[in-house]
């Protein structure tokens, strides 16, 4: 019988975190600059860290999070939503559901938090340089995207065409909604829809999969990048097969509850995986079996 993997069995020829020290434990003051109301219970919150030298040392690639921190409190993962080519101010745009993320809501412009990271793997824009890109995102979703979005934003004549599908419960969960001008001015396409309707919404309403049906794609060369809840990516990749991409060419990002975030703790195992190391971005076909799987 296979002994179970623990998490020293499982990390081993790994690559370890990456981060901007060599102690991935360390974390580093960082000041509120701003703080922007998204959507109802959702914030985005500019931070800067603290000490120039560390400040200056940090750089992340899109899809990567940081741990936030509130002593006393808890840390909570999330990701870091702004251009990774200007990493000395770090945008998180964070719903407020529990101890950290609601205390987070109750600090003001000039206080500081704590924060330790990048973590995790990223989007992979290098491999899909020169293809069609398909940016699907439900909800809260699109803030593990945005990052590779003003990447590609700024590296546009890199790719071909570049498509985002925005998903949201009703037209005011739609997130960064002021900012969908200057993407289309970039030359990516914009198309978004909601559940439910509401006074004034024009818009398309259904799901991002049927956006997805829809939309005249090339198969052998797009790649889609999908973040939203489970039930939505595992649709968004079967309605992908149904149009003829590989299940390779379709990358997921996975919230899963996390503790350490450097491959010690187990707490976000996920099958063979660990959220943390392995992912949150992970090729579709890797995890196609794991994602119906509840988890705790
Ligand atoms: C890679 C990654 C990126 C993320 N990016 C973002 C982001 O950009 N924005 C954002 O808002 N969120 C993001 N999240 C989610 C965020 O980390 C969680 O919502 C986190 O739990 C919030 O911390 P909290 O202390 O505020 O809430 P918690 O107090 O942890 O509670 C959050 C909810 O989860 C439940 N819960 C927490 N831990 C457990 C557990 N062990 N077992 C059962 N239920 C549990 C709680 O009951 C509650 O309903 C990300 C998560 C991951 C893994």
């Amino acid at each position: 019988m296979n002994p179970s993997p623990s998490p020293s069995n499982l990390t081993v020829g790994r690559p370890g975190p990456t981060t901007l020290t060599s102690d991935p434990w360390q974390t580093h003051a960082a000041e509120i600059i701003d703080i922007r109301e998204e959507t109802p219970g959702v914030r985005s919150y500019d931070l800067r860290i603290v000490d120039a030298a560390v400040r200056t040392r940090y750089g992340f690639a899109p899809g990567q999070f940081n741990m936030l921190y509130l002593p006393g409190i808890g840390e909570a993962a999330i990701s870091i939503s702004s251009d990774p080519a200007s990493p000395e101010l770090l945008t998180h745009t964070v719903r407020a559901v529990g101890n950290v993320t609601q205390a987070l809501g109750r600090l003001l412009v000039g206080e500081q938090i704590f924060l330790r990271g990048p973590y995790g793997q990223p989007w992979p824009l290098g491999e899909l340089s020169d293809g069609d890109v398909i940016v699907v995102a439900g909800g809260l979703g699109l803030a593990s995207q945005r990052a590779a979005i003003l990447d590609i934003a700024r590296r546009r004549d890199r790719f071909g065409r570049v498509t985002i599908l925005h998903g949201a419960k009703t037209p005011s969960g739609l997130l960064y909604p002021s900012e969908y001008d200057a993407w289309r001015q970039a030359g990516i396409d914009v198309e978004c829809t909601v559940d439910a309707t509401e006074e004034g919404w024009t818009g398309s309403v259904g799901l991002v999969t049927d956006l997805l049906a829809t939309l005249p794609l090339d198969p052998g060369k797009s790649g889609i990048l999908c973040c939203g809840p489970d039930p939505m990516m595992a649709g968004v990749a079967k309605g992908a097969m149904k149009r003829g991409l590989g299940p390779e060419t379709v990358w997921v990002s996975l919230e899963r509850n996390m503790s350490c975030a450097v491959g010690q703790c187990g707490l976000c195992q996920f099958g063979p995986f660990f959220v943390c190391l392995d992912g949150p971005v992970f090729r579709y076909d890797r995890i196609e079996k794991l994602l119906g799987v509840r988890c705790l």
